[in-house]
């Protein structure tokens, strides 16, 4: 490929995977990778800088901005490392900045890199008022509601002799016993788990209430005390000043004077790492003494007096024993590969997903095959290579492992759909996973809410024909939900008196979940929370939409092909129907409500942009659904109004004023309110 393709190519994957981990905390390829297409990028822009573009990722500090939050600045930039997964850059760099110094020997502080996200805390008098993370390195969100939830952050400091105003970053962690309790939690209710713990914290991080936040047993480990008024010249003293007055700093460090020292170090964790309580990702190493900082200056992205060292994810080998195959709540069936037991990244595996026919065919997956299995900072195991039998390759008796035609569960014969990599059994309402994976969705928080009655509960009633359709869980009775199931990670529990009226009591409180969420909750495949939403705000009852033609669905604005198709169609199964009319009789709400909002915006449509004073994003968006209006995510002819907030994009207000759509402010809204 030509350089400049290759470098646009690059720019235009990086940045999407950039988006995919800092906004949707869904990376979709490991951070190797990710960093080698850096590396790429790098060394073809210094090649060939007439084809740099401006948006290039080598040009900015990773993160990106949440407009859900309110904005601000850093005082100083908060900025990068540079990372390196080789020893010898390491010796490289420290070289390097002992020649710019023209010293040697200098001093080296080790610390653990701590795999989470990072944050800048701001103390005045000794008492926090403001945390905010890193953004895009200038801007970052405020997030001081969320940070003050976590325990061991001061809100006051202890001692004396701190700087009236100072600043000090550091990272939020997720402790992995925490996550863990979490993900399981997740697992029960239905939700699909985090990859791993710094996507969790960063997720969490992210909520709009503190009060889910503090449910998370976040934890913060704080580096860096930026200010010229601390006594301290050397690093290291001023992480030691910074435990006395309170702050959480960790307990491993090493300062050493040579090459020998950082490497002991770096290969001791290596090694260690899985038995801490929390993932590291790495190893970092500063300057020691402070004074140096300022000589040695940063690029645009990182510091040259610091570095991180990073770990490459650990490998294993085992023997393929079995594909398994799962079946999910829409139908959609995932390999599984089963192998010998083995020691991973501090624990044991021997399952890891296939994820689809694509994939095993990509790998070429043989009976009798020898995987190479990864795990980097993520809980879930992957295959990245297999190994062949050689006397059975010799021999030309390999045999190739075929995707299965039929469901393993009801056996009733797999479907593809057009564009997309997996097979989905058909039998939709008679295939027990998808049965048991409906259920789960049904009552989960998003939807039906009736909490209580987590996952493994739920499968418990179904094996024990308490309940056969979603109708039946409203004629359950107290003594039938008493009883033993089995959680997720196979702990034997029993339903006894209290819980078993919790239960009893969620699922008629359940009654008053609005039309919205009935709607999601019946699990139609492809609408989520806001597909039901748009759905139930524009036909207003479960029977207008029924009666509505693939045309009428997709007149919706943001309604697509794919999922007028999968709405029409399910509104086409008989069975579907009954089970909306039993749910009816149940006194499920199947009608948006006028009291759901105040009509003040009735039949308006809305774009928001940029950030505003009196909302955060969600909430402006909240108060438009509330008052009957609708948000849709782009602009068209079809849009009503633009509500600017600080920071829009000049793209978006290019577009409005070409299709001659009335752009008004936060005030101008609030006004509409009133
Ligand atoms: P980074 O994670 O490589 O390192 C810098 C960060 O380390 C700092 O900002 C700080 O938050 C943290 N840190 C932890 N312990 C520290 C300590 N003791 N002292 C100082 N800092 C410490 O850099 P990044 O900019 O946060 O993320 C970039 C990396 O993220 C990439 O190199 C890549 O590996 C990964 N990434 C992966 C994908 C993907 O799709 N897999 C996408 C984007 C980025």
């Amino acid at each position: 490929m030509e350089a400049k393709q290759r470098i646009e190519d690059l720019i235009n994957r990086l940045n999407r995977y950039s988006y995919e981990y800092y906004v949707l905390d869904h990376p979709s390829i490991d951070d190797i990778s990710f960093d080698n297409l850096l590396k790429e990028l790098e060394s073809l822009e210094k090649q060939y800088p007439q084809y740099a573009l401006p948006d290039s990722p080598t040009q900015r500090v990773g993160g990106e901005i949440n407009k859900d939050f309110k904005q601000v600045e850093h005082a100083f930039p908060m900025l990068s490392l540079a990372n390196t997964y080789s020893k010898e850059e390491i010796v490289d760099f420290v070289k390097r900045a002992e020649q710019t110094l023209g010293i040697n020997n200098l001093e080296w502080v080790c610390e653990l890199k701590y795999d989470g996200l990072a944050i800048s805390l701001l103390y005045e008098n000794g008492v926090l008022v403001r945390a905010a993370t890193r953004g895009n390195g200038l801007t970052g969100d405020d997030v001081t509601a969320n940070i003050k939830t976590i325990r061991s952050i001061p809100l006051r400091l202890q001692g004396d002799g701190y700087p009236q105003r100072f600043e000090i970053r550091g990272e939020v962690i997720y402790p992995k016993k925490a996550f863990e309790e979490f993900n399981l939690q997740r697992i029960e209710n239905g939700e699909e788990p985090f990859a791993n713990c710094r996507n969790a914290a960063s997720g969490s991080l992210k909520l709009q209430d503190p009060k889910q936040v503090a449910k998370r047993k976040l934890d913060c480990f704080l580096y860096f005390i930026i200010s010229d008024e601390v006594g301290q010249t050397t690093h290291y003293e001023r992480l030691r000043q910074a435990k006395q007055w309170g702050f959480k700093t960790g307990n491993f460090f090493a300062i050493t004077d040579n090459i020998n020292g950082i490497m002991d170090f770096i290969n001791y964790w290596d090694k260690e790492r899985f038995n801490l309580p929390f993932d590291i990702d790495g190893i970092v190493i500063k300057l020691n003494e402070v004074k140096y900082w300022n000589i040695l200056g940063s690029t645009a992205k990182s510091p040259r007096w610091a570095t991180a060292y990073k770990f490459k994810a650990e490998q294993a080998f085992s023997k393929l024993k079995n594909v398994a195959y799962q079946v999910g709540r829409t139908g959609i069936i995932t390999p599984v590969a089963e192998f010998e037991p083995v020691h991973l990244g501090g624990t044991m595996v021997k399952r890891a997903t296939l994820h689809n026919a694509d994939q095993m065919d990509v790998l070429g997956l043989c009976k009798e095959d020898t995987l190479v299995i990864e795990k980097g900072g993520e809980i879930i195991p992957k295959i990245v290579e297999v190994k062949h039998d050689e006397n059975l390759l010799h021999s030309g008796k390999l045999e190739k492992i075929n995707f299965i035609t039929h469901c393993p569960v009801c056996g009733a014969k797999l479907v593809k759909e057009e564009d997309q990599a997996g097979w989905f059994c058909p039998n939709y309402n008679h295939c027990p996973p998808q049965i048991l994976g409906r259920f789960q969705h049904f009552i989960s928080k998003k939807a039906m809410n009736i909490e209580s009655l987590g996952g493994e509960k739920m499968r418990y009633l179904l094996d024990n024909n308490k309940v056969s359709d979603f109708a039946s869980l409203y004629d359950l009775k107290k003594e039938d939900v008493i009883g033993v199931y089995f959680s997720v990670d196979g702990k034997k529990v029993s339903i006894q008196d209290k819980s078993a009226d919790n239960i009893i009591n969620a699922i008629e409180e359940s009654k008053q979940v609005p039309f919205e969420r009935v709607l999601y909750a019946l699990g139609i495949r492809y609408v989520g929370e806001v597909g039901a939403k748009t759905l139930a705000y524009h036909f207003e009852n479960i029977d207008n939409l029924i009666a509505a033609s693939i045309e009428d669905l997709l007149n919706v604005e943001d309604i697509g092909q794919t999922i007028a198709e999968s709405v029409y169609s399910w509104f086409k199964n008989e069975e579907n129907i009954r089970e909306i009319q039993d749910l009816r009789q149940k006194d499920l709400k199947f009608v948006v409500e006028k009291q759901d909002f105040l009509n003040k915006l009735q039949g308006k449509s809305f774009v928001v942009s940029g950030t505003f004073e009196t909302f955060s994003r969600d909430g402006i968006k909240k108060t438009i659904e509330q008052n009957g209006g609708k948000n849709v995510s782009s602009l068209s002819k079809k849009t009503d109004y633009l509500v600017c907030g600080e920071k829009m994009g000049p793209e978006k207000k290019r577009k409005a004023e070409s299709l001659n759509i009335p752009m008004i402010t936060e005030q101008e809204f609030l006004e509409m309110l009133k």
